[in-house]
């Protein structure tokens, strides 16, 4: 997943640049279902609007779009805690976009923060302020789904990351015969274990 960076200008009345440490992550659609409101318009939008919105991130069927650093409040959430303490991601629902692709990529790029972040908590707009939002999941009935995908996601991020430096050595020497029967990659080694290791090695 491509992450395109595309700040608001920090002047202008959308970005405050007030600090925030984030604690959750809030999904909404876009409700912009015109031919054309992808990601990348909504990118343009944002940049030049004067109303007080922003948000975080706009996800659409090619593109993940971010508009404002995440630890800098953004105004999503329609009320003050919302916006002082959650990332705003948007998914977009223009006409004759892929759907599918839209939320799989917004479910990639909240296990990518969920990863980034330790944050696990991923709330609906609606949590906030009872608006009927995300409209596509909610009307579906997918959120859980949606959000049980996230989850998914995170736990393979997760076991990527959990793999040892070492395992690959392990696996050379296993490859070539050698029987281990423990891993147990950070135990020390002694010296006499050490002697002996090295005489194997010379074939003393
Ligand atoms: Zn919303």
């Amino acid at each position: 997943m491509n992450i395109i960076e595309d700040f608001i200008p920090s002047n202008r009345p959308n970005r405050p640049g007030v600090t925030i440490t984030p604690t959750s992550i809030t999904v909404h659609n876009t409700g912009n279902t015109n031919k054309g409101a992808d990601a990348a318009m909504h990118a343009s939008y944002i940049k030049s609007t004067n109303d007080k919105v922003s948000w975080h991130y706009t996800v659409d069927d090619y593109n993940v779009i971010q508009h404002i650093p995440i630890d800098e409040m953004a105004w999503h959430a329609g009320c003050r805690k919302g916006n002082e303490t959650s990332i705003g991601i948007e998914i977009c629902m223009n006409q004759g976009i892929n759907m599918e692709m839209a939320e799989e990529n917004a479910q990639q790029l909240i296990a990518y923060l969920m990863a980034k972040t330790s944050i696990t908590d991923i709330k609906k707009h609606q949590d906030w302020t009872g608006k009927y939002c995300p409209a596509v999941l909610l009307k579906e009935g997918r959120w859980e789904q949606f959000v049980r995908g996230c989850f998914c996601l995170f736990e393979e991020k997760k076991n990527i990351k959990k793999e040892h430096w070492a395992k690959i050595y392990y696996q050379l020497l296993i490859n070539r015969g050698m029987v281990i029967y423990e891993e147990r990659f950070d135990d020390p080694i002694t010296r006499g274990e050490l002697f002996a290791i090295l005489c194997r090695m010379l074939e003393l």
